[in-house]
């Protein structure tokens, strides 16, 4: 059963609060709908039209390019090491300290009786069929076992993979982890599927859909199976047309349906720059089920 969504981020489960004003909270990120993020890897591989100009793959470019630094796309090499990093099989692999952040900000989230929501990954698919990304998320769900403060925000676009991905003991829970929220990326009509055959019947505290880039309409949701929908433009110099419509229609659909509404951002060269749909801002999440 749904709950109700709401503008804030107040009270959110079992008492624990997200952490509003983040005086406390020292990992800020531009995307505007979680706290922090944190990749289990570097590197991926293009699945479809969403991926045309993706944010990773363009910054891998740019960091391996006239630079000794490993880049993360196509890396030939079995194996180079950085700081704090390998690469293995062509994806960044990272270290224990990177991977104690998680210990450390449960920590500072348990302090404030609050929680923390990290997407997981922005430059990479965690449920991508790698092996090197499939070694590494079966380390995140262990992670994921032992820091209940953070809510973690898993988004993908191969959902036809999640149900093999999920821990065993996924199943264990009503609704899954209590502290995972799943999501598939769905740009278009064209991949609507990847949330209603393959997200829609899992059970989850949180199913969510990120219609970003938004680069055609989406109407064929099964809204009621869904809790929360951010809607973006695309974003970079490469831009994508978007049609203020194809929001309003599925702004319509989570009134209806109660979905938690968050619209992330016209279409612009910097990400999050106009965060506004006919001059109103929505920036709404849902309540995860107990
Ligand atoms: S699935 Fe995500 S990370 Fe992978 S290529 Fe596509 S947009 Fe990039």
């Amino acid at each position: 059963m749904k709950k109700p969504c709401g503008t804030n981020r107040g009270a959110l489960v079992n008492g624990l609060k997200n952490v509003g004003a983040k005086d406390w909270w020292k990992s800020p990120t531009p995307i505007a709908w979680c706290d922090g993020t944190f990749n289990i890897v570097w590197g991926c591989a293009k699945v479809s039209e969403g991926c045309k100009n993706c944010y990773a793959y363009e910054y891998s470019k740019k960091l391996g390019f006239g630079s000794k630094r490993p880049s993360l796309w196509g890396e030939t090499k079995s194996t180079k090491v950085g700081k704090g990093y390998n690469v293995e099989m062509g994806h960044r692999v990272f270290g224990g300290d990177y991977w104690n952040k998680l210990l450390k900000w449960n920590q500072m989230a348990h302090k404030k009786n609050s929680i923390v929501m990290v997407f997981t990954s922005s430059m990479a698919d965690n449920f991508e069929n790698h092996p090197i990304t499939s070694r590494e998320l079966e380390k995140l769900w262990s992670y994921i076992r032992k820091t209940p403060n953070i809510h973690y925000q898993i988004l993908t676009k191969r959902a036809e993979r999640i149900r093999e991905c999920l821990p065993e003991d996924w199943y264990d829970y009503r609704n899954g982890y209590p502290n995972v929220w799943l999501g598939v990326s769905v740009e278009s009509n064209e991949v609507a599927y990847r949330f209603n055959d393959h997200l829609a019947d899992i059970p989850a505290v949180v199913r969510f859909v990120s219609y970003e880039p938004a680069i055609g309409p989406l109407t064929d949701i099964r809204w009621e199976q869904l809790d929360w929908l951010i809607v973006g433009g695309e974003s970079g110099p490469k831009r994508r047309p978007f049609k203020h419509d194809w929001a309003r229609y599925v702004h319509q659909q989570c009134r209806a349906h109660g979905v938690g509404f968050f619209y992330k951002q016209d279409t612009a060269f910097r990400s999050s720059s106009n965060p506004y749909l006919d001059g109103k801002k929505y920036y709404e999440f849902p309540s995860p089920r107990a």
